[in-house]
């Protein structure tokens, strides 16, 4: 059977490359999506057959990223490995690329998303600009480094941390003493850093190709609650111009020291004083550019696909001003109306509102989804801002903010808020400039 010809319908698309990625969920559906379109299929690693991305990719592998046979099954015959959360073993990845897989980013990069203590001390070392940290060996440790600074901490758990799951604001030593002590007696490596007083947290999104070649996105401002990221506005609105330079200097420089392959989103905080820290870093596509996909020339998951595989870069700008996305996290109570009647409905209202879910079960809090908004001619930040609020409530509560009711096209004062204009569009008027 070794040398049965081709069929010519099946050899282009056999010519193309494979990504496998390891995760399977929201940011490898979004990644399969922008690979349809440069002619590819993602193949996923996914725990559940029911995960966001194994439901639409044909070439699924069900297993876990802790499993180095799941990951040698998934990583066979890729052109590339690559991922979408940074919680496969260091280990693991040393034998994949022992084995001869291109692993992007490679783990020595990856690390440095992967171990916070490792990220600090590198950038550090690198004179990045980060708030002062130190190892917690002892409650005694935790609890003086919170004197020195001032009495407000941070204590994180080194790995495994996400949408601020390990992070612990500490207003006093006293506190930060026994925070310290919680964590060290369940033998959980933490850190503690300053509590920085910031005025807001945003975002330098880059890219990095195998070549080399780098591509920074406008730096974004994210508003999180509870540790999880709500809002983005892209640009960040009256950042001064050099700042902005400064941060995607910085995530372009941090990309190429660290030699990241794909996209780097570098978490950083503005503080009181305009200057900027950096917080985080994760290596892949990242919630504060799910606006790319409707609001820049190339979208993040397709700059992830070109960086991995060594095409050439996307251009980055943004198509409009002003950008707003909005997360769609699970209500306190799932409505009963189906998310399907939620999306009608919204189209009816909102006809640009750019939808994108996720294919996940109602959680509270979870995200399931995200809106994209794009500012329209005269549009005012803050009407922009509302719009995409207005948009994704509705789509996880079944609610509007503005007590519009579907319906009747009025909201509760009676005042008929939607309508058709004259040029026959179904537009969506409202109260947005207030
Ligand atoms: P995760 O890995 O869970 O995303 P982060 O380190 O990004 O955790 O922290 C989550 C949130 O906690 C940040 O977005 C920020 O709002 C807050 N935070 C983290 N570190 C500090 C700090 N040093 N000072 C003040 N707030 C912080």
């Amino acid at each position: 059977m070794d040398n049965v010809p081709i069929p010519s319908h099946t050899r282009s698309a056999q010519s193309m490359p494979v990504v496998a990625m390891v995760g399977g969920g929201q940011l490898a559906r979004m990644t399969h999506q922008a690979a349809i379109a440069l002619g590819q299929t993602l193949r996923v690693l996914a725990v559940d057959p029911a995960d966001p991305a194994a439901q639409v990719s044909p070439d699924v592998v069900v297993g876990s990223h802790t499993d180095l046979d799941a990951l040698r099954q998934v990583a066979k015959g890729a052109t590339v490995l690559t991922f979408d959360h940074e919680h496969v073993p260091t280990e693991h990845l040393a034998k994949l690329v022992a084995d001869g897989v291109t692993v992007a980013p490679p783990p020595e990069a990856l690390v440095h998303a992967q171990d916070k203590l490792v990220m600090r001390t590198k950038l550090a070392a690198l004179g990045a600009p980060v708030p002062r940290f130190a190892e917690v060996t002892s409650a005694d440790v935790a609890q003086q480094f919170a004197v020195d600074a001032g009495g407000a901490a941070v204590i994180k758990t080194i790995r495994g941390g996400y949408d601020g799951r390990g992070v612990v604001l500490l207003d006093s030593p006293e506190q930060a003493r026994e925070v310290a002590a919680d964590y060290l007696a369940d033998g959980v490596p933490i850190m503690i850093e300053e509590r920085v007083a910031m005025r807001r947290e945003l975002s330098a999104l880059v890219a990095r190709s195998a070549f080399g070649q780098g591509a920074a996105w406008p730096v974004v401002q994210t508003v999180q609650r509870d540790g999880i990221c709500v809002e983005v506005l892209a640009p960040a609105p009256e950042l001064a111009e050099d700042t902005a330079a400064t941060a995607q200097q910085l995530g372009l420089r941090l990309a190429a020291e660290l030699g990241v392959v794909g996209v780097l989103a570098v978490e950083l905080f503005e503080t009181v004083d305009g200057a900027i820290l950096v917080n985080e870093l994760a290596m892949r596509p990242h919630n504060s550019g799910h606006w790319t996909m409707d609001g820049s020339v190339t979208s993040q998951f397709e700059q992830h696909l070109r960086a991995v595989l060594d095409y050439p870069l996307g251009a980055t700008a943004a198509r409009v001003p002003l950008v707003v996305m909005a997360n769609v996290l699970g209500a306190p109570q799932t409505p009963q109306m189906s998310v399907d009647e939620r999306v009608h409905h919204l189209f009816a209202r909102m006809p640009d509102a750019k939808v994108h879910l996720y294919g996940k079960g109602e959680r509270p809090g979870r995200k399931l989804g995200h809106v994209n908004l794009l500012a329209r001619p005269g549009d005012t930040p803050d009407a922009v801002r509302e719009r995409a609020h207005r948009a994704a409530h509705w789509l996880s509560h079944a609610q509007w903010t503005d007590g519009y009711d579907e319906h009747s096209g009025t909201n509760i004062s009676g005042a008929n808020i939607s309508g058709t204009n004259i040029s026959g569009t179904n537009m969506e008027t409202g109260t947005d400039g207030d």
